[in-house]
């Protein structure tokens, strides 16, 4: 197998602390929250202990100032073990990301700590129920009023959303503008006006708190916003990448992760007097499978690698988003059916898997997205 050369020991000694946490404070309770439809805050607060939390926030403001591969290394593992309940990528990955790079000093002091400990919980609040891939379309309202901002609006599918203590959220500022009409706002949840609404019944990652969010005449500093009014769309589009690359990782390697069950249940399981694994269909389509995730890998790896160092662009992300999430539907679909009737059955992780993994070619930039920009790159003029 082509050796994968991104990590270093200290990598590797961060990834056996990330499996120890799971096994001692996930694993063991992920069926209970998946009852519950979220995680326990005490969850966060012990990964923050634990420095899992906005592992890219540097040391000024209280987190580990580590490189972009220890997020790998988190998001990897949590995947592996189906570990879908605690929304942390959102959390470290884009709402501390969003207030590090584009926020005021004074934002920085003040959420990134508390956010690095798990004190603080994050969400992203773009979409809405009439847009989602159309950002533009999104109708939201902040209108400046003296030295605030009133925002009025609602969104959903807002992961995180029972649990957060801030969201950051996109609004109009200007409707007229187009795309440079958007801007982001920190909101607080204890912000007068700022309503909970469901926590959202899915098909899949039932223990993690997808839900509507309303916001009525919210008041909130015009201090709150996140960079220059109308920069939004900007700030968005920057971050997609990071968000995508990060999808990508996850979803390849639950990919892997499925590939090595199935391999493991077809030498085992008999039928007509021989293992699964013997029947050839079983080892083309396993061989088949294999190929693409091992090629995927070399290709998702080249763009943590820049990732890491600031330089994945957006048509690369958008290409690693897609071909890994597809991949795994794939890879999810056809493991699951060497598995007969106990892959039909929640106890075994294939059967989560299958349902889990759905998500991903929808959130984040559909799959349908991610083509419409690498063609916009490919066929530019
Ligand atoms: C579990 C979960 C968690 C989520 N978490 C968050 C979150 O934390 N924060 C947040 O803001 N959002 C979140 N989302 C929302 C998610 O990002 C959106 O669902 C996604 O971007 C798609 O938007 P939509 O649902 O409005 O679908 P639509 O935009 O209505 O799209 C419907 C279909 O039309 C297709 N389509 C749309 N435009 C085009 C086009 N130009 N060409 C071809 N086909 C097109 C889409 O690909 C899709 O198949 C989450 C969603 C889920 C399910």
């Amino acid at each position: 197998m082509i050796p994968r050369t991104l990590f270093t020991e200290e990598h590797d000694m961060f990834r056996d602390a990330v499996r120890r946490f799971i096994e001692v404070e996930i694993t063991p309770f992920h069926e209970h929250w998946e009852k519950a439809g979220v995680v326990p805050r005490e969850l966060w607060l012990k990964a923050g202990e634990s420095g899992l939390l906005c592992c890219n926030i540097p040391e000024e403001y209280g987190g580990p100032g580590a490189d972009f591969l220890y997020s790998v290394v988190l998001h990897e593992e949590m995947a592996k073990a189906m570990a879908t309940g605690p929304g942390f990528a959102v959390h470290s990955d884009m709402v501390a990301t969003y207030i590090y790079k584009f926020g005021s000093e004074e934002q920085k002091q003040h959420w990134l700590p508390k956010m690095v400990a798990g004190e603080a919980i994050g969400a992203l609040g773009l979409t809405e129920p009439g847009a989602g891939s159309d950002l533009k379309a999104i109708q939201t309202r902040a209108v400046q009023d003296g030295d605030d901002y009133v925002i009025n609006g609602q969104k959903v599918y807002i992961s995180n959303g029972q649990l957060c203590d801030l969201v950051v959220l996109a609004c109009k500022t200007d409707p007229k503008a187009g795309s440079r009409g958007m801007t982001f706002i920190i909101v607080e949840s204890d912000r007068e006006g700022f309503e909970r609404g469901r926590n959202l019944e899915k098909i899949g990652l039932k223990a993690q708190d997808t839900s509507e969010l309303f916001f009525q005449d919210v008041r909130v500093p015009v201090s709150n916003r996140i960079g220059e009014e109308g920069q939004g769309f900007k700030i968005a589009m920057h971050n997609l990448a990071h968000e995508r690359i990060t999808i990508a990782v996850s979803a390849l390697a639950q990919a892997e992760a499925a590939l090595r069950w199935t391999c493991e249940y077809t030498r085992e399981r008999k039928a007509f007097g021989q293992a699964i694994a013997d029947f050839q269909n079983t080892r083309f389509k396993l061989a088949q499978l294999t190929a693409e995730v091992r090629a995927l890998r070399v290709f998702v790896d080249e763009c943590i690698g820049l990732a890491t160092k600031d330089e994945l662009d957006s048509t690369d992300a958008a290409m690693a988003k897609l071909l890994a999430t597809e991949l795994l539907g794939r890879t999810a679909d056809e493991c699951l059916q060497f598995f007969g009737g106990y892959g039909y059955m929640l106890e075994y992780p294939i059967a989560r898997l299958y349902i889990d993994c759905r998500v991903r070619r929808i959130a984040g930039g559909s799959s349908e997205i991610m083509k419409e920009i690498i063609s916009r790159e490919i066929l530019k003029p």
